[in-house]
């Protein structure tokens, strides 16, 4: 198998880039991308983005934010959900990355992992999306596509990680959650993946055209 190959040709047919790569495009901040991601927690794309900056045009530094009222931002970061709890870690890792961190974003996994409210997700998205360090950030989009493309077999996102990791040459870790985001929102949905159109058909052993067409045309006679 031709990971490299595949991954160019998921590459190809994508439109846009996902949030956390368009800010890492545009801002090259390791804090914000660290923010930005915790605010992203169980939420979609469009949510986080308008949260995230709502939030920075009026916070944008760790210095701001740990001073911030809490109530102010929960209100600024609403939109993302959660906004309670997310307001309060975002204040109080502002506040590490400040005092213990002389506010710089710490490079290291197990430094990131041990901030509040930063999981493994979370800290591999500052490693790939902020210093370009190879990781592979498994959230469910590269969960699931993962395991329909047959690459793993895992029941936990923990597990994909490490069995990707196993998988892929290291070179190419870094285009992973990239690329399977945006193949997640728009080929390889949850659900209704639209496997008519997608290019890595042949190599997939779970094409669903035949069940996508079963359930049209169930639809179409309840209609
Ligand atoms: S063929 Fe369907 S299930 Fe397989 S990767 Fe493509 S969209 Fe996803």
């Amino acid at each position: 198998m031709n990971i490299e190959k595949i991954l160019d040709e998921i590459e190809n047919i994508l439109e846009g880039n996902s949030h956390l790569d368009e800010l890492a495009n545009k801002v090259r901040d390791p804090f914000k991308i660290l923010i930005s991601t915790i605010l992203s927690a169980r939420t979609r794309d469009a949510n986080t983005k308008e949260a995230t900056e709502t939030l920075f045009k009026k916070y944008d530094t760790s210095n701001l934010i740990a001073e911030a009222d809490v109530e102010d931002l929960e209100r600024l970061i609403k939109k993302s959900g959660f906004y309670k709890v997310k307001a309060a870690r975002i204040k109080e890792v502002s506040r590490i990355i400040l005092e213990q961190f002389n506010g710089q974003v710490p490079k290291d996994f197990n430094e990131l992992i041990n901030l509040p409210g930063v999981g493994a997700k979370t800290a591999n998205c500052v490693l790939v999306y902020a210093f370009k360090i190879p990781a592979i950030p498994v959230d469910t989009h590269v969960h699931r596509i993962s395991n329909r493309i047959g690459w793993v077999t895992t029941k936990k996102p923990e597990d994909t990680e490490s069995a990707l990791k196993e998988l892929i040459p290291k070179n190419q870790w870094i285009r992973v959650n990239r690329l399977f985001v945006k193949f997640g929102q728009q080929i390889c949905l949850p659900n209704n993946p639209k496997c008519n159109s997608c290019p890595i058909k042949k190599s997939c052993p779970q094409d669903f055209s035949m069940e996508n067409a079963r359930k049209r045309k169930k639809k179409e006679k309840k209609t």
